[in-house]
């Protein structure tokens, strides 16, 4: 501990004390990422961490003394960059990811080269995402005047719906009194929405038994009817339905629920009606596409992300309110250290600290703002068309190959498939296609996902990505039919 003085010549700091040799440095960074973004194509899909990576990173004792920013660098070029999952490749088909693009990655660096405080400040960044919430509203066909929040992912504004869903429809002041306050509150989705729904009744204190499953038909939407019946069901038996729940694109098919008939349901049952656009919401910007999500226009709430079918680079989605005076009574409560002054830095109030859970956030607008009108929203809807385009095509050839079942028509940007070779049971089938996924992964030649689609296992081939080419598709088409008849061989010969 020192006692000496403050001083102008030892004050501490971590800004550089060389600057020319810091923006050297910098500016070779920027040059390496866009380097490696440029040759992604020459590069396997995914490579594996190799163990001395692993060891290197995950044993490393924690760094007292300095480095320097040179050293640490070259670690993460070496040990860090060529090691992801893989979701910037052009033959990346897993999951439902983006790729990021490079203007995106520049308006990150921007933001927080600026460190901007999103609460909500009497700040420019405050209006630039005002802007971007309204243009998102208005792509949505959203009312003016809508509420609405950027997230940090589709998972969190998805949560975000459901608690101004709860609060609005509780019937009583669930802020004050909780679960406790009146009957067990009620909510319903498909057996194919997405994780988010189970993990959000927990999360907002409802149970998981407050979430109804309900089945779905053989296209994979959710039954109306039975929905129906369950809400009624649930009525009589003394409990309180709050929420309907559509996907506007599932996670394992892409498929979407009949919104036009949820809607006239959460109307007539007066329920709030939420929906889950995570990506398939984005169709709306191509009117070839739009119809496929009809009727999203009429939730109460809508979830979105930016980071998948707008490839925007992680993290940013945005939450969509009808009502905005529901949205700020959800989570609006300003203590005396955060009050509106009138004048100054914090005129205007913490308008976002007062629409969610979060106080310190980042400048995740700027990479939307600078993005749509850099580019233009019409080249993002033309490059979703194309990723449906691609799906559709891709389905097509694989399904020449002998064996090749396509699992679900291609409703969207999702191929489902799976190899059904002569004479193999269904569990068979199970195993055969799990060791096809994991080899198509393991050899580079792609990276899609495995999942299940009535009961059985399913190869996915999801398209979110703008550096997809034709050629990408048909290199991995290609490659499938020698992978699935050596495992295939190899277990009859089993
Ligand atoms: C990806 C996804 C989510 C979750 O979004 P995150 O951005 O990963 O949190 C929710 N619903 C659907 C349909 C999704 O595809």
């Amino acid at each position: 501990m020192s006692h000496t003085p403050p001083n102008a010549q030892t004050d501490a700091t971590l800004d550089p004390l060389d600057w020319e040799a810091f923006r050297a440095l910098a500016h070779r960074m920027l040059d390496d990422s866009l380097n490696h973004t440029r040759s992604l194509s020459e590069r396997p899909a995914w490579t594996p961490v190799p163990a001395a990576v692993r060891r290197a990173i995950a044993e490393e004792p924690l760094p007292m003394e300095a480095q320097g920013e040179r050293a640490v660098y070259e670690q993460f070029l070496e040990q860090v960059l060529p090691y992801t999952n893989g979701a910037r490749s052009g033959r990346f088909f897993g999951w439902v990811q983006g790729n990021g693009t490079p203007l995106g990655m520049m308006a990150d660096m921007l933001a927080s080269g600026m460190n901007a405080h999103l609460a909500g400040f009497n700040d420019a960044p405050r209006l630039v995402e005002l802007r971007v919430i309204a243009w998102v509203a208005e792509l949505m066909g959203f009312p003016q005047g809508s509420s609405g929040l950027l997230m940090s992912g589709g998972s969190m504004a998805n949560y975000l719906g459901l608690a101004v869903a709860r609060n609005a429809r509780a019937g009583y002041d669930f802020r004050k009194f909780g679960a406790l306050g009146g009957p067990r509150l009620m909510v319903y989705a498909s057996t194919e929405a997405h994780s988010w729904a189970q993990k959000g009744v927990e999360m907002l204190g409802l149970g998981q038994d407050s979430l109804r499953k309900v089945p779905v038909d053989v296209e994979l939407r959710v039954s109306v009817e039975t929905m129906r019946a369950m809400i009624e069901a649930d009525r009589a038996a003394g409990l309180r339905p709050v929420c309907v729940i559509g996907t506007a694109g599932t996670v394992n098919s892409g498929v979407t629920d009949d919104l036009e008939a949820l809607a006239d349901l959460a109307a007539a049952e007066r329920l709030w009606f939420h929906v889950d656009g995570a990506f398939g919401a984005l169709a709306r910007l191509s009117p070839a596409l739009a119809p496929l999500v009809k009727g999203i226009e009429r939730a109460d709430s809508l979830a979105l992300d930016l980071h998948k079918w707008i490839y925007l680079p992680y993290e940013v989605a945005c939450v969509l309110i009808r009502d905005p005076v529901a949205h700020r009574d959800a989570f609006a409560l300003t203590p005396s250290y955060l009050r509106d002054e009138g004048r100054g830095a914090i005129a205007g109030g913490l308008v976002f600290a007062d629409l969610g859970p979060e106080l310190t956030r980042s400048f995740k607008a700027l990479k939307v703002w600078m993005s749509f009108k850099a580019q233009g929203v019409d080249a993002f809807a033309e490059i979703i068309e194309q990723n449906v385009a691609q799906a559709r095509a891709f389905a097509e050839r694989i399904a020449t190959v002998p064996g090749i079942e396509i699992s679900v028509p291609v409703a969207m940007n999702i191929a489902v498939w799976r190899y059904v070779p002569v004479g193999f049971t269904d569990e068979q089938c199970d195993a055969l296609n799990q060791e096809l996924l994991l080899r198509i992964q393991e050899t580079g030649l792609a990276v899609p996902s495995g999942s299940h689609v009535h009961g059985r296992y399913v190869i996915r081939t999801c398209i979110t990505n703008h550096r997809t080419r034709w050629a990408d598709l048909v290199a991995f088409a290609d490659g499938i039919p020698l992978l699935a008849r050596s495992i295939e061989q190899a277990m009859r010969a089993a």
